[in-house]
Order: C-alpha cells, then structure tokens, then sequence
C-alpha cells in the first residue's frame, strides 16, 4: 500500500446535499425571477396602453363634441338660406351682409371654432364671419365636387396655410346643400385653426417625455402637445406600427419609436367619431419601465450576491475538506519516500496479520536494509544517501501488488507485508528484489558519478506461534542480521 502524494478529497454526502439542495433552490429563485420581471413588465405595459387609449379616446370624444356641435351649427344654418340666396348673395351686397352677419353671430355659439361662412355653387365664400373672405374660393373637398354626385354628410378635412383661405392652416368642416341628383349647389363651412386645435391639446398635462397628438386620416400632424411647431402638417405615420385610420378598429394600442425624437413610446389611439381625425396618446417607455429597471437590477445584484457568497462558501468547505485530507495523509506518510511512516505501518502490519490469521491466509513480512549506508552518507553526502533511500523504495513498489503493505521502519529500513505469501514466494520475492537493486538501481551522486548499492533482507511469515505482526517482525529483523553476519547482499528466511 503506497500513499499516493495527495490523497483525492472525497467532498461529504451531506456537503454534496446540502450545497445541492441550496444550488437547485437558487435555480428556483433564478427561474422565478426571470419569470416574474418578464410577467411585471408586461403588464406594467399592459396597464400603461389600456392608459394611453383610455386617454385618447376621453380626448378624441372631447375634439369629437366640438366638431359635432359644429356640424349641428353647420346643418342648422343651411336651413336658413336657400340656393337662390347664395347665387344672388355675390352679386348683392345686401344678402351678402345679412348672411355674414347671420354667421357671426352664429359662430359665437361656438368656443372653440375660428370661422364660419356660406359657400356657392362655384364654392366662392359668398357671405362670412371674416368678410375678408368673401369672394375667395375655398379649397375644401367641396371645390372639387361641383360635378360629382356627393353625400348628404360633414367634410372634415385638413387645410395647409398653403392652400388656407385666411392662409393659416385649418381644420375645416363643411356641409353641403345637394340638388336631387346629388350635386353640388352651395354650402355652409366653419374653420378650427390649427393653432385653436395646437391650444386646446396643450391644455391637458403631460409628463417629461409622454405626448399627444391630433392626426389626420394620413396621419399628418395637425396638433402636439408638447407643441412641436415644425412637425405640424408633416406626415407622422409610423409605417411598421402605427394603425392605419382604414382600420375597423376605433382605438388601438400599439408600441413605436417616434419619428419625431426617436423615443420608443407606448401608444394608445383613438378615432374621432365619424370624423377622419385621430387623436394620439404616447407614453415614454423607457420613463414608464424605470422602477421596473430599478427592480431588475436590485433583484440581480441582489441574486448574483447571494450565489457569489454560495460560491465562496462551497469553495472554502472543499478547501477545508482538502486541506484536512492533506493532513491525513501527511500524518501517515513519510515524506521523503511517499509511502507509510513507522506508525501507519505497523498499523496496517497488525491489521494484514490479523486479517490473515482470522481468514487463514498465509503472510509474510520482509525486512530490508541498504547495505554499508553510512559509508554511502560518508562518501556522497546525505543528499545523495536520501535519493539512494528513494531509488529503493521506486525499486521495492513496483514488484509487490497493490494490497501489500509497503513502509519505512526508520533510517534506511523498510518492511513489505506480502498478503496471501507463504515464506517461499516471499523468499523468492525476496530474492528477486535483491538481485534487481544489486543489477539495476543505481543513483546519481552530486559529482555525477554512479552510485550502487545492495540490500539485505530478512524474511518471516505467519505461523504457528508466530501470529502477531510484531512477533513476525521479531523474526525478520533477527534474520536480517543474520544476512548481515553471512556478508550483506542476501535474502535470509527465519
Ligand atoms: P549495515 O550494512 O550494517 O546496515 O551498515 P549501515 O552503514 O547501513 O549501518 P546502519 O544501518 O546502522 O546505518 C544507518 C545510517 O543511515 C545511519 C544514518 O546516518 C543513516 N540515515 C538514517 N536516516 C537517514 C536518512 O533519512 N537519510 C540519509 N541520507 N541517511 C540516513
Ligand atoms: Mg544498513
Ligand atoms: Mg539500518
């Protein structure tokens, strides 16, 4: 038996359990983690859209109400004129100015709306609150429809300053008055400016980076808050998300970066009713999930903390566990050969005895001894003698099996427990070592010269009278000296 260098540690059951159980209960906590925070997110999300519709829509009912009182105003006034009127109204003076005055007075029913005015059959303004108007053409869908058939309803649409009447951009609502076949005879118009619909928006509060948008059916800006006075009559769609206003649906939530400033926003939209307006609620993303971030990370440090301390703890148990195997094994082991000390070898001497004896097997012990070692000290020096001890020990292990016993008794002796040997094969044994160290082990002094050297060996086995260890190696000790009497290099049997 030789003590191998480091004895491998073998890591405790309970240490493999309970550091297995804690480890499966941080995947546990790992897994529901990751679960929760995708769960929370979304539906912080979630909550965050159902918000933003539920914004737009409030807000599109509100814009809606204006523009449907309007259209009341709008099919109220239209009952009071006839066709003949608005024909006659750009050539005389005094129709003219009863019917402005008629729309001036009417458009101060209306809060929020900016113009009011007839139109005629060439879609000229024929009478208006702003007289300034009238005699110019206006560029509503109207203009266009004088040879179309047309439908009995409000025409909401965007104008740009461009084509504006007063030249500032509106949102204009109109109705006609269609003869029986549908065509166009005249009709009544009122205007929202813009800048009406820029005022309004920017009544409702918003937080640092959120936004709210008045949008037409191509999705052309017509109001922000914040007010973003450059982006105003610019096409906004955001191509890949954003609903288009074709769509069945009336409001619809939808995630985007915005193409005004980049920000990724959760967006709720609503559609005015009946009107191809929408109205656009956008919440910062990034502001919405900050406590969220926040919490990922406490939630990972505070993880990632814990399973560090796991892992130091592991590594200081497998160190100590080490560091006491290392003890074991240099407390048994002699250090200059390896192999068991005096102490461990008389241990495992009376254990193999014994086991030999209870199990009737044969055993032997071998005593072996370097020859003239003090002059091998003397004449190449103690560094040299220790290798000439080591080479022994390299020569012994080898010819023995796995379950002798192998041991250094003191200086330059050693003893072999041979298992299930009786005294011939162990003589024999013996012998062979002798002759093996004799021929083949030789040293490297520190002048580089060879050094050769033989052993003696005594031999005794177990027999009767003879069935404790320390009796046998009585036997083989006295049988060593005799081969030490008979002139050294030779293998004596008790
Ligand atoms: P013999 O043939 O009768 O055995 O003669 P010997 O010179 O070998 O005599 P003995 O066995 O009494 O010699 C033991 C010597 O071994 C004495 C001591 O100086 C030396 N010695 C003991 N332990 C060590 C060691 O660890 N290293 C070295 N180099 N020498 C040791
Ligand atoms: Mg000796
Ligand atoms: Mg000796």
């Amino acid at each position: 038996m030789v003590i191998p260098n480091r004895a491998k540690s073998r890591i405790p059951v309970s240490v493999i359990l309970i550091y297995g159980m804690v480890g499966l209960v941080f995947l546990g906590v790992g897994i529901w983690l990751v679960n929760d925070l995708i769960t929370s997110r979304s539906s912080i999300i979630a909550e965050r859209s159902a918000l933003a519709v539920q914004t737009s829509k409030f807000m599109s009912q509100q814009f809606g109400t204006t523009i449907i009182t309007t259209d009341y105003v709008l099919r109220d006034v239209l009952t009071k004129v006839t066709v003949a009127e608005l024909d006659l109204a750009s050539s005389d003076i005094a129709v003219q100015k009863r019917l402005s005055a008629f729309v001036r007075e009417k458009l101060t029913t209306l809060p929020g709306v900016n113009g009011l005015g007839f139109l005629d059959r060439r879609c000229i303004f024929v009478a208006a609150a702003n007289e300034t108007l009238v005699g110019i053409q206006s560029n509503s869908q109207l203009h266009v429809a004088p040879d179309q058939v047309l439908e009995n309803q409000a025409c909401v649409e965007y104008i740009p300053a461009t084509k504006s009447a007063n030249k500032q951009p509106a949102i204009t609502v109109s109705r006609p008055i269609l003869s029986s076949e549908g065509y166009f005879q005249g009709g009544a118009l009122a205007a929202i400016m813009v800048s009406s619909a820029q005022d309004w928006i920017t009544t409702f509060n918003i937080g640092e980076y959120d936004t709210m948008t008045l949008v037409d059916e191509d999705g052309i800006l017509l109001a922000s808050n914040p007010p973003k006075p450059d982006a105003i009559g610019k096409l906004l769609q955001s191509p890949t998300v954003q609903p288009m206003f074709g769509d069945q649906r009336d409001s619809a939530a939808f995630i985007a970066v915005s193409p005004l400033d980049g920000r990724e926003r959760i967006y709720g939209m609503s559609k005015v009713e009946n009107i191809p307006l929408s109205i656009i609620v956008g919440f910062d993303e990034a502001h919405v999930l900050r406590e969220w971030q926040q919490r990922v990370w406490q939630s990972w440090v505070g993880f990632f903390t814990l399973l560090i301390l796991l892992g130091l703890a592991l590594n200081k148990e497998l160190e100590t566990l080490a560091q006491r195997d290392e003890m074991q094994r240099l407390a048994i082991t002699d250090p200059l050969t390896g192999v068991a000390n005096r102490r461990q070898l008389i241990l495992s001497g009376e254990i193999e005895i014994a086991k030999a004896v209870r199990y009737k097997h044969q055993a032997s012990v071998l005593m072996i001894d370097i020859d003239h070692f003090k002059s091998i000290n003397d004449t190449w020096g103690h560094p040299t003698g220790d290798r000439v001890i080591q080479s022994l020990v390299n020569g012994i292990v080898p010819t023995i099996r796995k379950t002798d016993v192998v041991g250094r008794l003191g200086g330059e002796e050693f003893v072999v427990v041979l298992t299930c040997t009786g005294s011939e094969g162990a003589f024999m044994l013996a012998d062979r070592l002798r002759e093996f160290i004799e021929r083949s082990v030789t040293v490297k002094s520190d002048d580089g010269s060879q050094v050769c050297f033989t052993v003696s060996i005594g031999v005794a086995s177990l027999e009767e009278g003879s069935t404790t260890f320390d009796k046998i190696l009585g036997r083989a000790d006295k049988a060593l000296y005799d081969a030490k009497h008979r002139g050294r290099n030779k293998v004596v049997l008790a």
